[in-house]
Formats: C-alpha cells, sequence, structure tokens
C-alpha cells in the first residue's frame, strides 16, 4: 500500500524479551552481512545478470549452511533461475512445518534511472539502509534468518519450535514464470502445514498492519479490425465504421455513472470484506491530500466504484483497468483516414473468490456485446491470469503472526490487505497449505524503483517478531 502515517517511531523496548535482546546482539553482524549480499546485484530480469542470480543464491546456501540448517540445497534442476532451499526439523517430531517464502532476485536498477546513490554499493544512513534489495525482498530473507538465530538463543534449543523450511525463489520480480514447475519438481521436499510469505509490507510506520490478501489479475488485449488497410476519410468516412471510434465506445462502456464493472457475472464470486475488517481499515490513518501528492505522485483526486473508501477499493474491490488505447495515426500533422485498426490493452485485477477463466469468459462475452456490424474483434489473453488470495483473518496462524509482530513492534497489528498481485496463490495452492504474510516493507522503501531502502530498525523488529512466531506456533499449533 502506499501511505504512511509520520511521527513516533515504532519500536518496543530493545532487550524486553530474550528474543529482542538476541536480535540486539546479533544487529550490527546482521547489517554488514546483508551488505555484503546486497552488492550482488541478482537482477532475474536481465539475462546479462543471471550468473548473479547464481552467485546471489550460493552466497545465501554458503550463509544458511554456516548458520546451522541441517538441509540446504540450491534447485537448479528447472527452467527456473536458481532458487534456495533449506529445512531445519524441530526437536518435537509432532511440531507444524512451516515453510517461509522470499525472493532472493531483485527489480533492475541502474543509476541513470534517477538512483541517487549507487544500487549496488549499500549504505546505512542513520536508520537506513540503502541499495536495491535492501528491503525487497534480500531484507526481508536476511530478517528471517536472524530471527532463527534469535528463537535458538532465546529458547536454548538447538532446533526451532517448529519444523522450518525455506524457499527463496530467483525470479519473482520476472513473474514468477517457473515457480509451479519448482513446486511441482520439488512437492515432497516443500510439504507443509502452513507459509509465512515474507514479500510484504505494512501500511506505515505508525499503522503497523499484517497483509491478508492480495488481489489477483487478467491480462487482456483487445483488437479491432475495419478495412484491410487505411481508408481516404473523405472517400470513406460515415460510410463504413470506424475501429478507433467502436473501440472507444467499448472501453467507454466498460464502467457505469457509478464506476462499477460492466462485464457480465464480474461481481458474483465476489467476497465482501467483513465487518471486522472494514473498521479495521477506517480504523488505520489515510493523510488522502498527502497520499495523492507523495505515494499518487500528484494524482488530483481519487476516483473509484462508488460506494467504499480508498483502501477498500484498493483491497477488496475488482477493476478495469485501460492500460492503453491506441489506433490510427498520430504522427506530426494530419492524416485523413479511417483507421483499418485498433487496440485496448485491459487488466483486471481480482479479488476473493473471482476465478480469471471466469472473468475472461465475462470479458469475451462483453466484447461480443460490444462489437457493431462491420468490425471484426479479437480477444488475446496473456496467459491463466492470476487467482486472487485471501487469508483466513481468524486462523490460529494470522492471529499468532498479528501477536508476534505486535510484541516486537510495541503496538497493535491491524489487518490489511495489498492491491498488487503475487504468486502467493500458487504457493497456497500448489501446496494446499494455509498462507499468511509477515514483514515490515514500508510505502517509503522505494521497492521496484530508485533509491530503495529498508529501515533497520524495523528489520530487526520483524526478525524478533518471527522468533516469537516460531516460539508461540511450536505451542499452539497452525
Ligand atoms: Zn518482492
Amino acid at each position: 500500500m502506499t501511505t504512511e502515517a509520520t511521527g513516533a517511531s515504532t519500536g518496543a523496548t530493545p532487550g524486553a524479551t530474550a528474543e529482542s535482546a538476541a536480535v540486539a546482539a546479533r544487529a550490527e553482524a546482521f547489517v554488514a552481512d546483508l551488505q555484503e549480499w546486497l552488492r550482488i546485484p541478482s537482477i532475474s530480469a536481465d539475462p546479462g545478470h543471471h550468473d548473479d542470480v547464481a552467485r546471489s543464491a550460493a552466497w545465501l546456501a554458503e550463509r544458511l549452511r554456516a548458520e546451522g540448517w541441517p538441509q540446504v540445497e540450491v534447485w537448479d534442476d528447472t527452467d527456473a533461475l536458481p532458487a534456495v532451499f533449506a529445512s531445519w526439523p524441530a526437536a518435537d517430531a509432532d511440531a507444524p512445518t512451516v515453510l517461509v517464502y522470499g525472493h532472493h532476485d531483485v527489480q533492475p536498477a541502474d543509476l541513470a534511472d534517477g538512483w541517487s546513490f549507487a544500487p549496488f554499493e549499500p549504505e546505512v544512513v542513520g536508520e537506513e539502509l540503502r541499495g536495491r534489495g535492501a528491503s525487497d525482498d534480500k531484507g526481508h530473507l536476511a530478517m528471517v534468518r536472524l530471527g532463527v538465530a534469535a528463537h535458538l538463543a532465546a529458547t536454548g534449543a538447538d532446533g526451532p519450535a517448529v519444523h522450518l523450511k525455506l524457499l527463496a525463489e530467483g525470479e519473482e520480480e520476472s513473474g514468477s514464470a517457473y515457480l509451479d514447475a519448482l513446486l511441482a519438481a520439488h512437492r515432497d521436499a516443500l510439504a507443509c502445514d502452513a507459509i509465512v510469505v515474507t514479500d510484504t509490507g505494512m501500511v506505515g510506520r505508525d499503522a503497523p498492519t499484517v497483509c491478508t490478501g492480495m488481489r489477483g489479475m487478467v491480462d487482456t488485449e483487445i483488437v479491432f479490425r475495419g478495412a484491410s488497410v487505411d481508408l481516404h476519410s473523405g472517400q470513406f468516412g460515415g460510410a463504413v465504421p470506424n475501429p478507433v471510434t467502436e473501440l472507444a465506445r467499448l472501453v467507454a462502456a466498460l464502467h457505469d455513472d457509478d464506476r462499477r464493472v460492466q462485464v457480465p457475472g464480474f461481481y458474483d464470486d465476489v467476497r465482501p470484506p467483513t465487518d471486522a475488517e472494514r473498521a479495521a481499515w477506517a480504523a488505520l490513518p489515510f493523510d488522502e491530500p498527502a497520499w495523492l501528492a507523495g505515494s499518487a505522485a500528484g494524482a488530483q483526486a481519487t476516483a473509484g466504484e462508488a460506494g467504499w473508501s480508498t483502501y477498500e477499493r484498493l483491497w477488496a474491490r475488482p477493476t478495469a483497468e485501460v492500460n492503453g488505447l491506441h489506433g490510427g495515426y498520430g504522427g506530426p500533422g494530419h492524416k485523413t483516414i479511417v483507421p483499418h485498426s485498433a487496440t485496448a490493452k485491459l487488466t483486471f485485477r481480482l479479488v476473493a473468490d473471482q476465478d480469471p477463466a471466469r472473468v475472461l469468459e465475462g470479458v469475451r462475452a462483453f466484447v461480443a456485446a460490444h462489437t457493431p456490424p462491420g468490425i471484426s474483434a479479437e480477444v488475446i489473453a496473456g496467459g491463466p491470469g492470476v487467482p486472487p488470495l485471501i487469508c483466513d483473518v481468524d486462523s490460529t496462524l494470522v492471529t499468532t503472526i498479528r501477536e508476534a509482530m505486535g510484541v516486537a513492534l510495541g503496538a497493535e497489528v491491524l489487518p490489511a490487505r495489498e492491491g498488487g498481485s503475487g504468486p502467493e496463490a500458487l504457493l497456497a495452492t500448489e501446496l494446499a497449505a494455509p498462507l499468511a504474510f509477515l514483514g515490515v516493507m514500508l510505502p517509503s522503501d522505494r521497492i521496484h524503483a530508485p533509491d530503495e531502502r529498508a529501515v533497520l530498525p524495523l528489520l530487526l523488529a520483524g526478525a524478533e517478531a518471527t522468533a516469537h512466531l516460531w516460539r508461540m506456533l511450536g505451542d499452539r499449533g497452525v
């Protein structure tokens, strides 16, 4: 999410628990170690950096071994870029198994994109660690490693209170194209009772939240075609349909005056947020002018489906978005034509329990109903789509994460969601386990953007939260 409260810093009293003392004792080494990892430019999107992705995987595997994880493997046996898997059994054979998911690849970063510091020469400035991956997601995977060390130090045990597994994917930033193959190839190793995703954050430093859902997506391109070539607008204009005009009519018909999406059946499967969730979201700080001017980069007003707040529109309502609308002549001067074709690129963000395949069927029906005589329409789907993911807010897993984060942050942790889409639904479905999130990224971390940074006290608090979590889940189960 994209707003952030400011003011007093979040944080429980350092040293107030055995876990926080153990984290504090390791803080300096943690930062130095993370800086070393951040110097490896593991950019999955750039084939020129795929050696670095492999180097990053090897680095992580070596560290995990040194930290005592009994089983550590680099998985390079599918078309996926190298992933790292590790496992550390609990002493108690009956303890639940928890799989932690994160990714060790990073978004591209180049000084020329507007960075004010070298993206792969990380440095600490005040409370911040600056560099690509400092937050997303190397910082968060390092946070989990520190949390395990703190958990063991605090309990004095040789092994964790739950059977811990860790999966660090190598190409999440490139869309996890081969994650399904990776999961299928290693289903037995990854078997678990619960999944905890680190690749996530909070609404603000003083609005500690836990993500409980992400939206899915359907990606389409609609092409309207008329004549086989552009026609003279004097000789033919007014006598044949204009594909650009007709496609603009279709796009305009996507929403009604209340900005509700008009695709047939679009809302049939939408699960509304609970009253408790809506109350929690209403209690979160939201400074609309600051949000518009800051996170929303000067957007001039909020706009969306009538009857819902901005958080609700982003987290609990599906959307239809026009990503691009192209057709005809856009060059210098003028060209008097009836264009032969027009294209609209549309994406739909989905919420539970919408099914991407069903939404796509609705889109095809909508296009058919808005294609006039004389125009042929084509709907091109950009893959099978991403299903939405929703957590069981009342589950032991989610309530225990809220409690563990609350102890570490010294504040109540409210449920929130994220508007984006990721591989979480695939993980939960393929591994048939409940999934929850624990991460401390802030909107101001500038992930995917120039000048990425992490707030070190929050990463340390996050590590403490995971240390509490393993102890608590060992006691209660998941
Ligand atoms: Zn990420």
